[in-house]
């Protein structure tokens, strides 16, 4: 349940859930996390639902889908806390724990990310002209935990911007990560394609 629509997060919600989990196709939970940017659900009921979600993802060993605007600290101190020990910086041969969907942070904040155990999402705002921090940050990321995704109908790329998004836009925001990493996008292409399958198990 997202952080939005936080305020109806019940029991009833969370046995649907749970049967929703136990499905052999369900590869991962989210989008969960918190929106101190909107405040469409009172903190306190986005903390409440952030952290149960949490919660199910680590005892369902799922990945989470990790939606942090304006809440990078608070959104740190849960997955800290209710993953402990299990938050653990990432490495080539270790599963993440989630993914920062459409990160738009800072390089310092796609580290943090990176020392739980979180990969990094990078979607069409990477090409807007004012994204310069968040492109710095993607200079920083190790690319071999990176994904691009689309966020269609949203944040179409530039030369796209303004417009309804389609995933077929996602080649731009592919080809700025190229840019800046300094490979082909024939190499970004290959592995955040690898990164979803094994992000999502579809390997
Ligand atoms: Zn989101």
């Amino acid at each position: 349940m997202h952080p939005h629509e936080s305020a109806q997060y019940s029991n009833e919600v969370e046995a649907k859930l749970l049967d929703a989990l136990k499905h052999p196709r369900v590869t991962a939970l989210g989008e969960i996390g918190l929106d101190w940017f909107r405040n469409y659900a009172p903190r306190e009921v986005q903390l409440q639902a952030f952290r149960r979600q949490l919660e199910l993802a680590r005892e369902y060993g799922l990945p989470f889908l990790l939606h942090c605007r304006e809440a990078h600290e608070d959104c740190v101190q849960l997955i800290r806390e209710v993953y402990g020990s299990d938050a653990e910086p990432v490495t080539p041969a270790r599963m993440p724990i989630g993914v920062a969907h459409c990160f738009s942070g800072n390089a310092a904040q796609a580290a943090e990310f990176l020392e739980l155990g979180l990969w990094v999402s990078w979607a069409g705002h990477l090409t807007f002209p004012k994204s310069d921090e968040m492109r710095e940050a993607a200079r920083a990321t190790d690319l071999a935990y990176c994904l691009v995704e689309t966020d269609a109908p949203f944040l179409a790329p530039v030369p796209h911007r303004g417009k309804r998004n389609e995933p077929a836009y996602v080649m731009e925001t592919a080809a700025k990560l190229a840019e800046l990493k300094g490979v082909s996008l024939e190499e970004v292409d290959r592995v955040t394609s690898a990164n979803a399958k094994r992000l999502f198990r579809l390997d």
